[in-house]
């Protein structure tokens, strides 16, 4: 192997064909199952079949009362809105940097998102919620981005203290914990996706966890009108006499997304066993690299790994721009370093800066968000560059290539300089 960066003509580290990382895992017991489902039933109107197996598989793994699946995560986190009694003009507190899909359900019920700073690892920062309640105010939605769990300890005494709904988005932390406690199980509702690359995953799909009675009631009101909804509201309850038609809308999981989903979910705690043992080697790797810092886990938390984050510090090499050190990782063969896209600081994104376009009248219409209000978030996601965590032991030697790949680049950075 010649030493010159594979970007100026040399010889990629990283030999192995594409692709570097696949998800979900599949396995002939996973077809087995999917295939039995396309025989058994293709449509399931009511909580039987596998769509009650996956609900009673994630209130038994989460330990939540009540697990209702729907066709997305957006659906789940729109359901979980209006579940939590969300109306025109309530604000609701969101972190500024997560997937839009958090928020954006919250124009469709004409309230407005009103956007919070994170700390450096990207999550929620709780020393800046306070300073955001009004008398508006209703509720406190969590992400936790990347599979790091959320100081949820401090986000729970603020809605407590201000009797705000703590709502939780788990889509990137399925199985993760704070204090032993599982994510999603926090507040009033978790809502999570099951969409393809997710640590728990349907292909498409979502659901949410609840406590709550009424709740569960109104998710079912949301997203399951007629016969689930006639047969599971009790007919005593204010909301049984809107049965067949629920509020308009009709969410559900496809049966062959739930049956990958209950499959994967016998599975999730060894792919996050597997996944924890691969990030604690590359986190301790990365972190002897100059250029690259490692944001430390917090203690008391398992997280997902959802994805590995590191921030790039240009500093520290001469002052190279993070695009063209990006282009010598991704050159090296190492292709699945990536810098975050579409989930990124919310104040970035068109809906955020005017939404009346879409939504005439919106009550936010007034307040513009722009670039540069959420300087924190915004510089951790300029300098960001992430990996997929791999869960196999197989998968420690590709792991271990792209450690090579990032120190030849970071060794050799002079090179681009010029
Ligand atoms: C994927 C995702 C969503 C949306 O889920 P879909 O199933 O794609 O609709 C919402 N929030 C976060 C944080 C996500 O990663």
């Amino acid at each position: 192997m010649t030493n010159t960066l594979a970007l100026l003509g040399g010889e990629p580290v990283v030999s192995a064909g594409l692709p570097h990382f696949v998800w979900p895992p599949i396995d002939g017991a996973t077809e087995g199952k999917i295939l039995g489902q396309l025989r058994t039933a293709v449509s399931i109107p009511g909580r039987s079949g596998i769509v009650a197996e996956l609900e009673d598989a994630l209130q038994d793994y989460f330990g939540a009362r009540h697990a209702v699946t729907l066709s997305s995560g957006t659906s789940a986190l729109h359901a979980a809105y209006f579940a939590a009694r969300i109306k025109p003009g309530d604000e609701v507190i969101v972190p500024a940097w997560t997937f839009h899909a958090t928020a954006s359900p919250l124009f469709h019920l004409r309230a407005t998102p009103v956007l919070c700073e994170t700390g450096p690892d990207g999550n929620i920062d709780p020393t800046r919620v306070e300073e955001l309640i009004t008398p508006r105010t209703r509720a406190l939605m969590v992400t936790h981005l990347w599979g790091r769990p959320a100081a949820m300890l401090a986000l729970q005494g603020i809605a407590d203290a201000h009797g705000l709904a703590l709502l939780e988005d788990g889509s990137h932390a399925h199985g993760a914990s704070h204090s032993g406690k599982k994510i999603g199980t926090f507040g009033r509702a978790g809502a999570f996706s099951l969409n393809g690359p997710k640590p728990l995953s349907g292909g498409e799909g979502g659901f949410v966890l609840t406590d709550d009675d009424d709740t569960y009631y109104r998710l079912l009101t949301f997203a399951h009108y007629n016969k689930r909804a006639k047969s599971e509201i009790p007919e005593r309850h204010p909301l049984a006499r809107y049965a067949v038609t629920g509020a308009g809308l009709k969410l559900r999981i496809h049966p062959l997304a739930a049956a990958l989903a209950h499959d994967q979910l016998g599975h999730l705690d060894a792919y996050l066993a597997g996944r924890a043992g691969i990030a604690a080697y590359l986190a301790a790797e990365f972190a002897r690299i100059p250029g690259l810092e490692v944001i430390p886990m917090p203690d008391g938390v398992v997280p997902s790994w959802y994805g590995l984050t590191l921030v790039y510090h240009p500093e520290e090499l001469g002052g190279l721009g993070i695009e063209r050190f990006h282009q010598a990782l991704l050159a090296e063969g190492a292709a699945e370093f990536d810098r975050p896209g579409s989930t990124c600081p919310l104040n970035r994104l068109p809906l955020y800066q005017g939404p009346s376009l879409l939504f005439p009248g919106h009550p936010d219409a007034q307040r513009h968000y722009k670039a540069g209000d959420f300087p924190v978030a915004e510089h951790v996601h300029t300098h960001m560059i992430k990996l997929p965590v791999w869960h196999r032991e197989q998968d420690l030697e590709l792991a271990a290539s792209y450690v090579r790949a990032a120190v030849k680049v970071s060794d050799h950075h002079e090179e681009l300089l010029t």
